[in-house]
């Protein structure tokens, strides 16, 4: 699947990869776009949206959307320092996804257990 924004529009590719995102379509969300650095994902793109501006608002505190500076730019040290915050963001992503998974597991089988009683009575 290809990224349904081309020419003419404010979120092409270009400025989606410049903004840090990453196309990470799914069967349910096509148009998904997913920060590579704090792991923020944004759906439901319009052609005026501007990709750097909707990841500072739905991500004020991406350290890589709030850079003065073009990456390429950086000294090693602040190049470091930079990744140190990348792993913090993926470090606090991990548990939150495990804790969704376990609660939408823990709805389905609390579904089939109360169907299962009813079927009893
Ligand atoms: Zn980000």
């Amino acid at each position: 699947m290809g990224w349904p924004f081309e020419e003419g529009c404010a979120c092409t590719p270009e400025k989606m990869a410049e903004a840090g995102f990453l196309h990470t379509p799914s069967d349910n969300c096509p148009d998904i776009a997913k920060c590579f650095f704090c792991l923020k994902e944004l759906e439901g793109w319009e052609p005026e949206d501007d990709p750097a501006g909707e990841h500072k608002s739905h991500s004020p505190k991406c350290n890589f959307i709030t850079l003065k500076k073009k990456v390429e730019e950086l000294t090693v040290e602040e190049f470091l320092k930079l990744e140190k915050e990348r792993q913090k963001w993926i470090i606090k992503k991990v548990p939150d996804e495990g804790i969704h998974n376990f609660e939408e597991a823990a709805k389905v089988i609390r579904t089939a257990i109360i169907k299962l009683a009813s079927s009893e009575q």
